[in-house]
């Protein structure tokens, strides 16, 4: 298959999340993470506690009840990018390289009935672990509009959606306005199935939730991964994990265990969350307590307006880069804080002096033909990686199928999962860099005013 032309059973590199992420930051401080420091054996191993991994988690444990399943991640849970995203856990079609996120109607609807498998298990989730009403909110979200290209995107997309069958509203300037409480936009297309998740208080809640049934390690990246006889074993700084089944939930790491080479396309996106917004801000910005925004235009600045622990803020999205040695540096960070502060005053004017408190970025993985790289990648050892950047729906979706696929479960939908092609190969370097930078620089400059 091409997939698994292993080098070396050595992790080639760790995850390295540039900044805090302020979803994180607002919330208390976790007790001291568990870390492993001993060799133990599993029945089950699952590498990376972010949507996917607590997702094939929590199926395995359901399908499993008496089976010892250990979970590691080389980062605190909540820091990486499960915790470190804008939030939207989307039902909808949602290519964010595409012009206008729609494709064909078949495959859109499969997709569709994908997502909303998801956001149930997750549902599901939430309720029996008892999480906080922030954690995760299913009040819908817009394409904001401020372009006349906006607007046609939101014009053809709201026809597209009315061929799917699928509930939309179309708002006007006004109807915005009253939303957001600024005048920056000029249309927006409501639909109301995304699930707004705080994206912190989800994923240390659902960990949380996990906790009785489920040995679960944090701070304890996997350093070494190979085949011992029958079985798998991971190494770790001070300890290790042997188990005869393997699910590798790493996103785009699955390039530093050896899988996919030159397959998975590494890309950046970054955010910044204000301060707390004091009541007279908060008056004078007028709008809902709430309210989430994506782009008309993919290319474009995600807003979210939230209410909750840590008061009322502001988050601003914006920014896609393609980083094949998957880590930004400072320059960086600073190049798209100046960004975003020129974003936020465009769109809140009358909030002049309100600054951001928290800036962070976090890694996406795609594939040139944006399918997940999921299945059985030899024996025992099985993927549920390459979320194509929608991954609070997609990772969740990938885990909890990955989990059925190896557990021996029988959803439907793990067919669908394998129906997808493989991920394909990438332009080799230079031209796979030059080429992704020239043409996320491109969508960005044509996005104009929509940025
Ligand atoms: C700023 C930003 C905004 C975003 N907004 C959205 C959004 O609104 N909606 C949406 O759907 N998606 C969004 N995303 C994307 C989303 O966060 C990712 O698609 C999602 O986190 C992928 O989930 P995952 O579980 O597959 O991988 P991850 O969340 O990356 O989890 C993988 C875990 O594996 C761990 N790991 C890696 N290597 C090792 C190792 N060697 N040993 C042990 N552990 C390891 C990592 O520490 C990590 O915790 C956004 C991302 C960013 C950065």
């Amino acid at each position: 298959m091409g997939m698994t032309e292993r080098i070396s059973p050595d992790v080639s590199r760790l995850p390295r999340d540039p900044g805090l992420s302020g979803w994180n930051a607002l919330l208390e401080t976790p007790p001291l993470p568990r870390v492993l420091d001993e060799a133990i054996t599993a029945d089950w191993l699952i590498i990376g506690a972010g949507f996917a991994g607590l997702a094939a988690a929590r199926r395995l444990a359901q399908l499993h009840q008496a089976d010892r399943i250990v979970v590691l991640d080389a980062v605190r849970i909540g820091t990486g990018p499960s915790g470190r995203n804008a939030g939207f856990m989307i039902d909808l079609p949602h290519d964010i390289s595409s012009d206008g996120y729609g494709s064909d109607l078949e495959r859109d609807k499969r997709q569709i009935a994908m997502n909303r498998a998801a956001i149930a298990f997750a549902a599901d989730a939430v309720r029996e672990y008892e999480l906080p009403g922030e954690a995760f909110q299913a009040v819908g979200k817009m394409n904001a509009a401020v372009t006349d290209k906006g607007l046609a995107n939101n014009t053809s997309f709201a026809a597209h959606l009315t061929a799917l069958g699928e509930d939309h509203t179309l708002l006007d300037a006004d109807e915005m306005r009253r939303i957001t409480g600024t005048a920056f936009y000029r249309g927006g297309l409501y639909a109301p199935g995304t699930v707004m998740i705080q994206p912190a208080i989800f994923v240390r809640g659902i960990a949380r939730g996990l906790e009785p049934v489920v040995d679960l390690y944090e701070s304890t990246p996997v350093t070494r991964l190979e085949q011992k006889g029958p079985d798998w074993c991971a190494t770790t700084p001070s300890g290790s994990v042997t188990a005869p089944r393997v699910i590798l939930s790493v996103n785009g790491h699955a390039n530093s265990f050896g899988f996919y080479p030159n397959r998975l396309m590494h890309i950046f996106t970054y955010a910044s969350l204000t301060r707390a917004l004091s009541a007279d801000e908060v008056r004078t910005l007028g709008g809902e307590p709430h309210w989430a925004a994506t782009p008309a235009d993919p290319q474009g600045t995600t807003v979210r307006r939230v209410s909750g622990v840590g008061g009322d803020r502001i988050l601003i999205r914006n920014r896609f880069t393609y980083d094949p040695s998957m880590e930004v540096g400072q320059a960086r960070m600073d190049w798209v804080a100046r960004g975003h502060d020129r974003s936020f005053a465009a769109r809140f004017p009358m909030l002049d002096g309100v600054t951001m408190e928290h800036r962070w970025g976090g890694r996406l993985c795609l594939s040139r033909n944006g399918v997940p790289a999921f299945g059985e990648l030899e024996p025992g050892l099985f993927s549920a990686c390459c979320q194509n950047g929608v991954g609070i729906a997609k990772g969740t979706l990938s885990g909890m199928l990955a989990a059925d696929l190896a557990a021996g479960g029988n959803d439907p939908m793990v067919a669908d999962m394998l129906a997808f092609d493989e991920p394909e190969h990438l332009p080799p370097e230079p031209i796979a860099s030059l080429g992704a930078n020239a043409l996320l620089a491109w969508k960005s400059w044509r996005a104009g005013v929509e940025f």
